[in-house]
């Protein structure tokens, strides 16, 4: 939900462009929300999670603004896109395309961004019922819903040709020509998300940050390249326990390395921080490989304490 989105459409297709871009941003948001369930005793940020998939009509570029907010319905700045099936938001009966009104008795307001609506639920207590109203056709509907704690971390589907998924270390950005690679399948978001997820897990952006790592032109040389292939084989291992914990088949990350891995551009080459496709696929398999059988879920690898240290 990238600002500026859909900008290039063609009327006639507004609406299948429209409905496009929503089944993109539920499905991502479906596969995200089990995993932060699932994995919340791993997370160091946690939150109070409704299964609400929000969006706000300054989401869309100007020229199809006016288009969306009739598609969408919206009757206040954030429209719920979506509810994730199962989740709290779900049975508590609110819909797709109501408009939130306000969360835990603060009102929406003409300024609230999208952002801001997603700091409002993040800043509620899991343990605690959380009241939303929202406008539906023009009636208030006021409901009162039972969060449940998961990580703290937002997905979004950026309009684009690239085939790239990154973290600031709370929003998780992923283009939209790669949900389309994957044809929205379930398991192949569940392998690119929970490599997202595990940078947030390990604290990787902050701990980058830290250590003055180059994240820009510079990044493949010395300390900056060094740091962060370090990070990106620790996502890749660690990816595959957050899957297993949320009932994704772990084996699937090494299936899908080794389909798409060529499409991908990321044969290790210069410029690349990754390894080279079927090495990726080789150490992933060694921690799928790795992972107990019959161990409790959630898994906690003992390793992920090494996140308290800063890179070097
Ligand atoms: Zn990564």
């Amino acid at each position: 939900m990238a600002a500026g989105r859909l900008s290039a459409t063609a009327p006639d297709d507004q609406s299948a462009s429209l409905e496009g871009l929503r089944a993109a941003d539920v499905a991502v948001g479906s596969v995200l929300y089990r995993l932060a369930v699932a994995n919340d005793e791993l997370c160091l940020k946690r939150a109070a999670l409704t299964g609400l998939v929000l969006h706000s009509s300054n989401d869309y570029a100007d020229s199809i603004r006016a288009a969306a907010i009739r598609h969408f319905d919206f009757e206040s700045p954030i429209g719920i896109e979506g509810v994730i099936p199962g989740s709290p938001a779900a049975v508590a009966g609110i819909q797709s395309d109501d408009s939130l009104i306000s969360v835990g008795g603060r009102p929406i307001s003409a300024s609230t961004d999208r952002a801001d609506a997603l700091a409002m639920l993040d800043a509620a207590d899991p343990r605690q019922p959380l009241a939303i109203t929202v406008k539906r056709h023009g009636q208030l509907l006021s409901v009162t819903l039972r969060p449940i704690e998961g990580c703290v971390a937002h997905v979004e589907v950026d309009v684009s040709d690239g085939l790239n998924a990154g973290t600031d270390g709370e929003t998780i950005q992923v283009d939209s020509a790669l949900v389309n690679l994957v044809g929205g399948n379930v398991q192949d978001l569940a392998v690119i998300l929970s490599h997202e997820l595990s940078h947030i897990v390990l604290d990787h952006p902050h701990r980058l940050t830290a250590a003055h790592v180059d994240r820009g032109f510079f990044r493949i040389f010395g300390k900056s390249g060094r740091l962060i292939k370090e990070t990106e084989n620790q996502a890749d291992r660690l990816s595959v326990t957050l899957m297993a914990n949320a009932g994704y088949d772990p084996q699937e990350a090494v299936h899908y390395w080794r389909t798409f891995g060529p499409r991908l551009n990321d044969g290790g080459g210069l410029g690349s921080v990754h390894l080279p496709w079927q090495q990726r696929a080789d150490l992933i398999a060694a921690a799928v490989a790795a992972i107990p059988a019959d161990a409790a879920k959630p898994i906690v690898p003992r390793w992920i304490e090494s996140r308290k240290q800063p890179l070097r």
